[in-house]
């Protein structure tokens, strides 16, 4: 149970005053539904504003205050802006500018022929200066010229002034919480209380506020995941001996890479022991991770035990248990497919044969875990992809049956160790760092836009040639609709352009068996050109596929580039990679497309993307979406992890209960960042 103190904080943004209906998907997609969301809703920066007497005393791009006499409204046709002109004391115009429909608002702040105070940002519009959405309409200067203004990350449909009010009412519902930062940290490092920290950081750039917020959240994530493992290794689980007559009998057409059979011997390891084993298999695209699971997955079957294996998409599973059934004929090892979409005799026939343990490997997605399915012997569990889960909700769902089953985790999101740290906690981790042998470099090039007939022309070769070809759209979150209808508008194009029978589109806002059925097309080579949105839905294997298109490749994250790319360098063939890129790139921008190009490494590319994106940068993770922080920044988070992490421990080791003054307060801390799966594993374990 949430501490009740807390309860405030837990509110619905959408109770708040002012707060319609139309607000909620802005909100929503600023990701702020609870109260405690807006007061950590922290400003990307600040602006002070210079008081000038006339225009001529001010830059362009300059944020400034000046007293304008309003003289004249233009109202445009259609969606045109509406302009208020207006006369400095020297009398220079300048357009007050309105988009939307803000002129009714705009004649009323700003009525002909009164001096106005006015606040924002001087900008020039072909040969007129405006200023776009004045900041304060003020008939006083009311210190305008002082005021140091947070600007916060916004979305469509919601204003800086709006916002603003809403976080303010964020911030009226923090109170005073018990200390969980170890005292003498906090006296070393001069930082202030939780609350103090919260208002400072949204008045000005308050370094030790920034400091402390970042570092809580460090610490409740160390903390959360410090728990999972000593929960875990108080939990029994069923010691594992295989012996290995079912392994001796694959039929694997090639053998294993070193780095595959130490990866295995490692997973027999923590498979005899009693303690659950919780490990992480780390390995770049095509690094061969499918042969270790399904060796692991064996091991528990000689032993008698049942395995399953965890997919995150209904596709991926499909493919998982057409590759290990292939793999496992000749073995007598059941296999068996369970997804939501199993309905019927059918899914009853597969409950049973779970039940009876006559089926020895399940492999499906969340299906496989719930409520109605249930396991003679369940005692191993793999799943792919580990970071659409995160480390939490994955302890819960195999929370099944008297014993905790050993778990590997699947990853080939190759992450810099600072974020392996942050992201698993201690978990032990197998790396398969070396590839299988006769893979061919990609031949990776970066192409400006403007030569897109050329790319049309080389996808057509290729084609022609009876080969298959992505065609990857940037999809930067799902809710994205412009990024949505720039892939339906490539689609269309190129649909025209080689036909309807030769095109698939696939993305997520798609019915499942819609989007089913189009990968079933292209995977069968009926449909040769695949347009697709996100990484996950091309994480399916189609050899015959050696080219790859990837638009704005900028928009995405050298790690992501990387994945995606690995779908092409797969067979033996030479594959080809070609990103596509936009005008105006910044430095970094174009070193880390040349990166691409430089290296296949993803552990390199892991790092170096790091360090480009680096320090100072506000901004960084949180639109990235690789760590799970949204407070600390990249280079907060290798300054103050290993501290938060030591601290973590320490607390862990005097008071693994919790249940001290300041184990209180950590619990507090838990629940605040929403990593109270941590305290709830401390009740149940
Ligand atoms: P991952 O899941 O790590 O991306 P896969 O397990 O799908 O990679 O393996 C990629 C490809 O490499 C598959 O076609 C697989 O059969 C092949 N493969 C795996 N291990 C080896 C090996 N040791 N030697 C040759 N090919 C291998
Ligand atoms: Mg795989």
């Amino acid at each position: 149970m949430r501490p009740d103190r807390l309860n405030p904080l837990f509110a619905e943004t959408a109770g708040l005053k002012g707060v319609g209906p139309q607000m909620a998907k802005p909100l929503d997609k600023l990701g702020l539904l609870r109260v405690k969301d807006l007061a950590y809703h922290l400003p990307d920066r600040f602006v002070q504003r210079r008081v000038v007497a006339n225009l001529d005393e001010a830059t362009v791009g300059e944020n400034i205050v000046i007293a304008l006499t309003p003289n004249d409204y233009r109202s445009s046709a259609g969606r045109g802006p509406f302009r208020v002109l207006a006369a400095d004391a020297a009398g220079n115009v300048v357009s007050l500018t309105f988009f939307g429909r803000n002129g009714g608002w705009a004649k009323k702040q700003l009525p002909l022929g009164e001096t106005r105070w006015i606040a924002g940002r001087l900008d020039q519009y072909g040969q007129m200066l405006q200023i776009v959405h004045p900041d304060h309409v003020s008939e006083e200067t009311a210190g305008l010229g002082q005021i140091c203004e947070p600007i916060y990350p916004l979305s469509e449909g919601l204003t800086q002034g709006r916002l603003g009010a809403l976080v303010q009412q964020g911030l009226a519902a923090l109170t005073d919480l018990p200390e969980w930062i170890e005292p003498n940290l906090l006296e070393r490092e001069k930082w202030p209380a939780w609350r103090d920290a919260l208002l400072a950081a949204h008045e000005d750039e308050n370094k030790p506020a920034r400091e402390r917020l970042a570092y809580d959240e460090l610490l409740a994530n160390s903390l959360a995941l410090m728990l999972v493992k000593n929960a875990n290794r108080a939990q029994r689980g069923t010691p594992l001996q295989g012996d290995g007559r079912l392994r001796a009998k694959l039929s694997l057409p090639f053998g294993l890479t070193g780095a595959q059979k130490r990866s295995i011997a490692e997973v027999e390891g923590d498979l005899a022991q009693a303690a659950p084993m919780l490990r992480l298999l780390q390995g770049d695209v095509g690094s061969g991770k499918t042969v270790v699971a399904l060796e692991s997955m064996l091991i528990a079957v000689e032993a008698g035990a049942q395995a399953a294996l965890l997919a995150p998409t209904e596709i991926l599973a499909r493919q998982h248990h057409a590759t290990l059934s292939k793999m496992l004929s000749g073995t007598g090892v059941e296999i068996a497919l369970l997804t939501g979409r199993d309905k019927g005799k059918a899914r009853e026939s597969i409950l049973m044969g779970l039940m009876d343990g006559s089926i020895d490997i399940v492999v499906g997605t969340h299906a496989i875990f719930q409520d109605a399915v249930s396991y003679k012997h369940l005692a191993m569990v793999v799943i792919d992809e580990q970071h659409r889960f995160g480390v939490g909700q994955r302890l819960m769902l195999t929370q099944k049956g008297k014993r905790t089953p050993h778990c590997l985790a699947m990853t080939a999101t190759p992450i810099p160790r600072t974020l392996t740290l942050a992201q698993y906690g201690e978990m032990e981790v197998s790396k398969l760092d070396e590839m299988p042998p006769g893979r061919q470099a990609i031949d990776t090039r970066v192409v400006a836009i403007e030569r897109m007939g050329d790319v049309v022309e080389a996808v057509s070769r290729h084609l022609a040639g009876g080969g298959q070809a992505y065609w990857v759209c940037p999809m930067v979150r799902e809710s994205e609709t412009d990024d949505l209808a720039a892939a339906e508008a490539r689609y269309a194009e190129l649909r025209d352009h080689f036909g309807e029978q030769d095109v698939v589109l696939v993305h997520g806002q798609l019915r499942p068996e819609v989007k089913d059925a189009a990968m079933e097309r292209f995977a069968r080579g009926e449909a040769k050109l695949l347009v697709a949105t996100t990484v996950i839905e091309v994480g399916v294997d189609v050899p015959n596929s050696n080219l790859m298109v990837i638009e704005q490749a900028e928009r995405f994250g050298l790690a992501q580039l990387h994945q995606l790319r690995g779908r092409v360098g797969r067979g033996t063939e030479k594959s080809t990679c070609l990103l596509l890129r936009g005008g105006g790139l910044s430095e970094t921008a174009r070193e880390r497309l040349s990166l691409m190009r430089e290296t296949q490494d993803g552990f390199r590319l892991a790092e170096e993307d790091l360090r480009l994106r680096g320090g100072g940068e506000l901004l960084g993770t949180k639109q990235s979406g690789d760590t799970p922080f949204r407070v600390a920044t990249l280079e907060q988070i290798q300054r103050l992890l290993p501290v938060a992490h030591d601290d973590a421990r320490l607390l862990i080791e005097r008071d693994g209960g919790l249940t001290g003054e300041r184990g209180e307060a950590a619990r507090v801390l838990l629940y605040l960042f929403e990593r109270d799966w941590g305290v709830q594993l401390l009740r149940g374990g």
